[in-house]
């Protein structure tokens, strides 16, 4: 049997986390079992569905690697399909017209829950003579479809993550409707369940693999299967993403779009690893990998079934350690936008070379892109204001004769090597320890007394001609 599986996001808003990481345990096992991944696009809510999000959906797919290999398909382009499968129920049986106005369902309900009974429908259309509906249609009532779920039967299937799953038929709340009313005497929106079943059999789709919130529909869509004459294909209910209290991941978490990660500065390897981990563990126990490694790894029965916690710690390691180890040229490609979104007047194309030496030089300190604004702000400041503990530093004895003795012998286009000596000279004309020259000149062109190093920083900020302004600022300050 030839692998097909399928990720079927609704374009109701951006790309959510949680479809992003089904996503990618479908990308895994399409290429783990040279299988096909599919991107089907399920728009039938017209009011909801926006061809923005359809548009950031593919983007965040593409941006993260998760490329498909057949699609994208609009649902909204196969309703002819649905249909026709709609009517093929109804004329076996297996579906009819409910005729049900809205305020005696509500009054159903207020029944239901007066006697502690969950709400359901109580199925009351299932057996309209020709009479009955005739009336009905005479009244102008537009009726639903609904498909017959009998209430005695059992379905049962073995998941691939969370072994037997049975559900009774009792507990999926009466005959479900599969189609809206319409206005035309038609057949109305196919909604949901119906939808998802005939294109799974229309695109031959082997195995389901989606979040644990749909179990009931499966439960729902296995008898539609079965009374379309369908193969019921396998089942795998990935588990929830939960917050750190162990709450399903919300809006209220601050994120939940694969957006929100990007501009937060997580780059794509990074996160695209981690969503692999939110649930899955490698059988060799590594941590770090691409897509590709995963997907030679990657198998169904090492998903967790309990809820994956989301954990932030563990996202800005992994983030870092891709930071840390990217090719200097792919990372200040990555930092530029962030840099010229700050406001740092950058032309690449002139000064390449100092910007992949910038890059090279604040790459270790990095957690997320967003940290490289605040890590080179020095190199980009038009004035230093100095820390309060450089402050505090600078009043010392000997800072000032330092500064007066480096900028004496500063120049325009110093070498690593002629730095080292001006400061191995001051050192030696006044005396004083390395450690004193080396702060008073940190503090002098940073502004604090930490930072990257030293000799670096100042031969960047001598290639760009401030570093001998900065000082002579420090000195008169301390004159
Ligand atoms: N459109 C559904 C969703 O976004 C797809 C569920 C499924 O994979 O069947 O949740």
């Amino acid at each position: 049997m030839s692998v097909r599986v399928r990720i079927a996001p609704s374009p109701t808003g951006n790309l959510h986390i949680g479809t992003a990481r089904t996503a990618v345990f479908n990308w895994l096992f399409a290429h783990n079992q040279q299988g096909k991944f599919i991107l089907r696009v399920e728009d039938t809510d017209k009011e909801r569905s926006k061809p923005e999000y359809t548009e950031n959906i593919k983007s965040g797919l593409e941006w993260l690697g998760l490329n498909w290999d057949e699609g994208p398909f609009f649902q909204t382009e196969r309703l002819d399909l649905y249909h026709q499968a709609i009517q093929t129920l109804i004329d076996k049986e297996f579906a009819y017209p409910c005729y049900c106005t809205s305020e005696e369902l509500d009054e159903m309900r207020e029944k239901q829950k007066a006697n502690n009974q969950a709400p359901r429908y109580d199925n009351r259309h299932r057996h309209l003579t020709p009479e009955q509906i005739a009336e009905f249609e005479a009244q102008g009532r537009k009726p639903v479809i609904r498909f017959k779920i009998d209430d005695g039967q059992e379905i049962a299937w073995n998941d691939l993550i969370r072994g037997k799953v049975r559900w009774q038929g009792s507990d999926l709340g009466g005959d479900m409707v599969i189609a809206r009313a319409s206005d035309d005497n038609l057949i109305g929106q196919p909604l949901y369940n119906l939808a998802v079943v005939v294109d799974d059999m229309d695109m031959s789709i082997s195995h389901v693999i989606r979040g644990e919130d749909h179990i009931a529909n499966t439960a729902k869509q296995i008898l539609l299967y079965q009374a379309l004459g369908g193969t019921v294909p396998d089942f795998a209910h990935t588990p929830l993403i939960l917050n750190t209290e162990g709450k399903k991941l919300s809006k209220r978490d601050g994120v939940t779009s694969i957006n929100d990660f990007r501009k937060m500065g997580f780059v794509a390897p990074a996160l695209v690893n981690y969503m692999t981990l939110l649930g899955w563990t490698s059988p060799d126990g590594e941590e770090i990998f691409s897509l590709d490694e995963a997907a030679g790894k990657f198998s169904l029965d090492r998903v967790n079934k309990a809820g994956a916690k989301f954990d932030w710690d563990k996202l800005d390691w992994l983030n870092g350690q891709y930071l840390h180890n990217m090719p200097t040229e792919e990372l200040l490609t990555a930092l530029i936008p962030y840099w010229q979104e700050a406001g740092y007047g950058i032309d690449v194309d002139a000064h390449r070379d100092w910007l992949l030496e910038l890059t090279a030089l604040t790459a270790t300190s990095l957690t997320r892109l967003t940290d490289g604004v605040e890590e080179v702000a020095l190199f980009f400041a038009d004035k230093i204001t100095l820390s309060s503990e450089a402050q505090e530093f600078v009043t010392q004895d000997g800072v000032r004769d330092v500064i007066e003795g480096v900028i004496s012998a500063t120049k325009s286009g110093l070498t690593e090597e002629e730095i080292k000596g001006i400061i191995k000279q001051v050192t030696k004309d006044l005396k004083v320890k390395k450690g004193l020259v080396m702060r008073s000149l940190r503090a002098g062109l940073t502004g604090a007394l930490h930072g990257p190093d030293l000799i670096q920083t100042w031969l960047l900020l001598n290639r760009k001609g401030i570093d001998k302004a900065r000082l002579e600022s420090l000195f008169q300050s301390l004159s």
